[in-house]
């Protein structure tokens, strides 16, 4: 009797487990692990899913039902990914089918991915001077005609005796100003011909122009120690200070990499990947460079797939600059991860699941196979410093600047004094005011950074206090001046300025406080001379503004470019010698045990941005508190013992990285609701866990889209195995979704919460 086979399959849908079928017996031969195939699920509803193994274990449900078709004919997936997924879905308390959906494609483009077709044209025969001169008197009253077909005669150089070559339909049209039907008549005569030739939905440049920069002695020392240190580690922490040129390291180690014939990737916060870096790399590595991102439509990203996959051999991708999803794109053969800026937050994706953090998964990613990675930054996070001190990662330091250039000289201005005194011009201390004075004076170029967009975060009555607020969530509104317009920045909920207090109808309505709106608008007062733009999001919402306005500042056109946080990564400006931070309070009171790590690598990195190349730049630091902690270190770029007092403290306190932490979340659109179902859990969870178990909360935001929030957190010493803690925790939140009208909950699960 021969053998029933069974495939287990992950299917796109948060239920936890894959889902066994039966192989019908004429295509045993074409099912393997990592093709796609076409299953019920349920009643009728068709879905495809991703086979990850095939055993005759008959499984014990009965009625099993069996794989309608194969949708591959050779795997989608690979067995690295698979291994990811696996390991993301076990980590970070997901299903694997939610995995894929962040990882894929969209469905429908990758059944049916089609290069995109463009037509060419070109001379229907090898026609002589004599014949085409005649051919073109014959259309003497085809004026038109002819006109297509001496520009075509034009564009493609025609010579008698050499080559035909083809030009592209629509240059044809644009330059002869003709229409589609004069060149169909062309070809139906037989003297042009059409030619569809499949090309690139992907601008690519491939001029690789330039060999890499020789590095100082400095880098190299640092290079060549990452390479010692590979020797012994698999992971090694590369600590250098802004524009010490870690990415000339970084160019260094993947030019090696890509001689040995092993793909590299390099992974980059989203506002990092900058037509800068693009262009930098490329000018290296040319059109074995792709680069991946959110904004890509879903038929570009196939196209990107396809080539890192290698099923483009002649195109291939062997270098991608991408964001946190870049890690799930089909690497065959992967040598080295870089994860620049590894501290930054974007890292870790919020909604929805897979919450995974890019940087923790890029290690694992590696280990899969067999490569290296390098986490570089300027201001390490505490979790991968700490690593490196104990040494399990590899550290090499950098403390100098390419060209031996000095840190920037911070300033600190203190506004309370400032204000007391009346010193303050609008929202701008003296200290700042003179040194922006003195760059423009010098026609040098100024950063302002302000970590909120629009013009005030709330208005108020300045009778009775009342303060507008979202109908959807706990937040005040923000003042947009441009659009005139309160607008949440949490869910987009939008109305009209009130001219009246809607509590006592008094029509003093005031502005409060400031974003970057508003600081463009007195900025231009103050200096009305000064060329001025800001970068936030509201100002980049078109594709392409992002790159102009960089543009522009790097070209010279821009003066003073006042921006969010989206200033603050990456970007490399010659002519940039001053940075103002106007607000670094708010930066330090957040609620969060993350708060002084990360404002203390928000100034170090927005600093960074100034005196790069000739000289020395400054930057001010404006606070009410100067004598803050942060500050002083800040004001010393004194990284170490940032760390030492974070570490302390979080030892002592007992937070990442010396406990593990879980946040569930428990949502629901009834406020006592949330509060009954969220303190059952908490209770729980408490007779299990003890003290380890913090709240339920209300979080900073406690109501977002008209769902209330409570947030439990449950904290795992380092010594205690997180897979048994967390499957305790799914069993409690099993137990509370049995519980009666818990059904329209919301519960998840943020594994290492950021
Ligand atoms: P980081 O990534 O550490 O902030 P970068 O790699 O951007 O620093 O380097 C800062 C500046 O110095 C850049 O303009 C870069 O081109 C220049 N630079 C760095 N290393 C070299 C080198 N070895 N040769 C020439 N220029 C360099
Ligand atoms: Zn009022
Ligand atoms: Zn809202």
């Amino acid at each position: 009797m021969t053998k029933t086979w069974f495939a287990d399959i992950i299917l796109p849908l948060a239920v936890k487990g894959r889902f066994t079928y039966r192989i019908p017996d004429d295509i045993v031969d074409i099912v393997e692990p990592g093709v796609r195939v076409k299953v019920q699920f349920g009643g009728k509803k068709l879905c495809s899913g991703i086979v990850c193994n095939i055993h005759n274990k008959q499984p014990l449900v009965k009625n099993v039902k069996s794989i309608i078709a194969v949708l591959d004919a050779v795997p989608a997936i690979n067995k690295e990914q698979l291994k990811l997924w696996l390991w993301i879905s076990e980590y970070y308390l997901c299903s694997e089918g939610e995995v894929m959906k962040a990882a894929l494609p969209s469905e429908e483009c990758l059944d049916s991915y089609k290069p995109r077709i463009e037509t060419f044209i070109k001379l229907g025969t090898k026609f002589s001077c004599m014949e085409l001169n005649m051919i073109l008197d014959g259309l003497n009253r085809a004026p038109r005609q002819q006109e297509v077909l001496l520009t075509y005669i034009r564009l493609s150089e025609y010579e008698e005796g050499s080559e035909i070559k083809t030009v592209s339909k629509s240059l044809l049209l644009s330059e002869a100003h003709s229409s589609p039907n004069i060149i169909d008549s062309l070809v139906s005569k037989g003297i042009l011909l059409s030619v569809p030739i499949p090309v690139s939905r992907l601008s690519d440049s491939d001029s690789f122009q330039e060999p890499v920069k020789s590095l100082s002695e400095a880098q190299n020392v640092a290079y060549e120690s990452v390479n010692l240190q590979f020797k012994e580690k698999d992971i090694v922490l590369l600590h250098g200070v802004t524009s010490s040129g870690k990415t000339e390291i970084y160019i260094h180690l993947i030019e090696e990499q890509l001689k040995k014939g092993k793909q590299v990737l390099y992974m980059l916060p989203e506002i990092a990947l900058t037509t800068q870096i693009i262009l930098r790399l490329k000018k290296h590595f040319g059109a074995v460079t792709g680069v991946y991102h959110s904004r890509f439509s879903d038929r570009e990203k196939v196209e990107i797939w396809r080539r890192v996959s290698g099923d483009d051999p002649v195109n291939g991708y062997r270098l991608i600059l991408g964001v946190r999803s870049s890690l799930f794109l089909p690497f065959g053969n992967l040598g080295l991860i870089i994860v620049d800026e590894e501290h930054d937050s974007s890292y870790k994706q919020q909604d929805p699941a897979p919450r995974y953090h890019a940087r923790d998964s890029a290690i694992m990613l590696a280990s899969i196979h067999k490569a290296k990675t390098v986490l570089g930054s300027a201001s390490p996070s505490i979790e991968s410093y700490n690593n490196a001190v104990n040494g399990k990662y590899g550290l090499v330091v950098l403390k100098e600047r390419f060209g031996l250039i000095k840190l920037p000289e911070i300033v600190i201005a203190n506004t309370r004094e400032a204000y007391r005194k009346k010193l303050m011009v609008s929202h701008f201390t003296p200290e700042l005011l003179n040194a922006m004075d003195e760059a423009l004076g010098k026609n040098e170029q100024i950063i302002l950074f302000q970590n909120r967009r629009g013009f005030s975060p709330y208005i108020e009555c300045s009778e009775c206090g009342w303060i507008p607020v979202c109908v959807q969530c706990a937040v005040h509104l923000t003042y947009h001046k441009g659009i005139g317009k309160l607008v949440c920045h949490y869910c987009g909920y939008t109305i009209g300025v009130p001219s009246k207090c809607g509590n006592c109808h008094s029509t003093g309505m005031v502005t409060r406080g400031f974003g970057t709106e508003k600081i463009e608008d007195e900025i231009k007062i103050v200096f009305p001379a000064a060329r001025v733009a800001r970068m936030d999001q509201d100002t980049t919402r078109n594709k392409n503004s992002f790159n102009k306005i960089i543009r522009a500042f790097e070209d010279c056109q821009i003066d003073i470019l006042i921006g969010t946080q989206m200033i603050s990564k990456g970007l490399d400006f010659e002519n940039l010698t001053v940075v103002g931070i106007l607000n670094a309070d708010n930066l330090l009171t957040y609620p969060d045990f993350r708060a002084h790590e990360r404002s203390f690598q928000l100034m170090e990195q927005v600093s960074g941005r100034a005196g790069r190349r000739q000289k020395q730049g400054k930057v001010v630091i404006q606070t009410s508190d100067p004598s803050n902690r942060i500050i002083r270190l800040v004001l010393r770029h004194d990284y170490v013992n940032m760390f030492r007092m974070q570490a302390e403290e979080r030892m002592t306190f007992n937070y990442p990285p010396f406990c593990r932490m879980v946040k569930i979340s428990v949502r629901h659109k009834d406020r006592s609701l949330v509060n009954y179902y969220s303190d059952i859990l908490g209770h729980d969870l408490k007779e299990i866990f003890g003290k380890r178990v913090l709240g339920p909360e209300s979080p900073v935001i406690s109501q977002v889209q008209l769902w209330y929030i409570k947030t439990i957190l449950v904290k795992i010493e380092r010594d205690k195995s997180p897979s048994k803690a967390k499957q305790i925790i799914i069993e409690a939140i099993d137990r509370l979704e049995k519980e009666k009208g818990a059904s329209s909950l919301r519960i998840s699960i943020d594994v290492d919460p950021y």
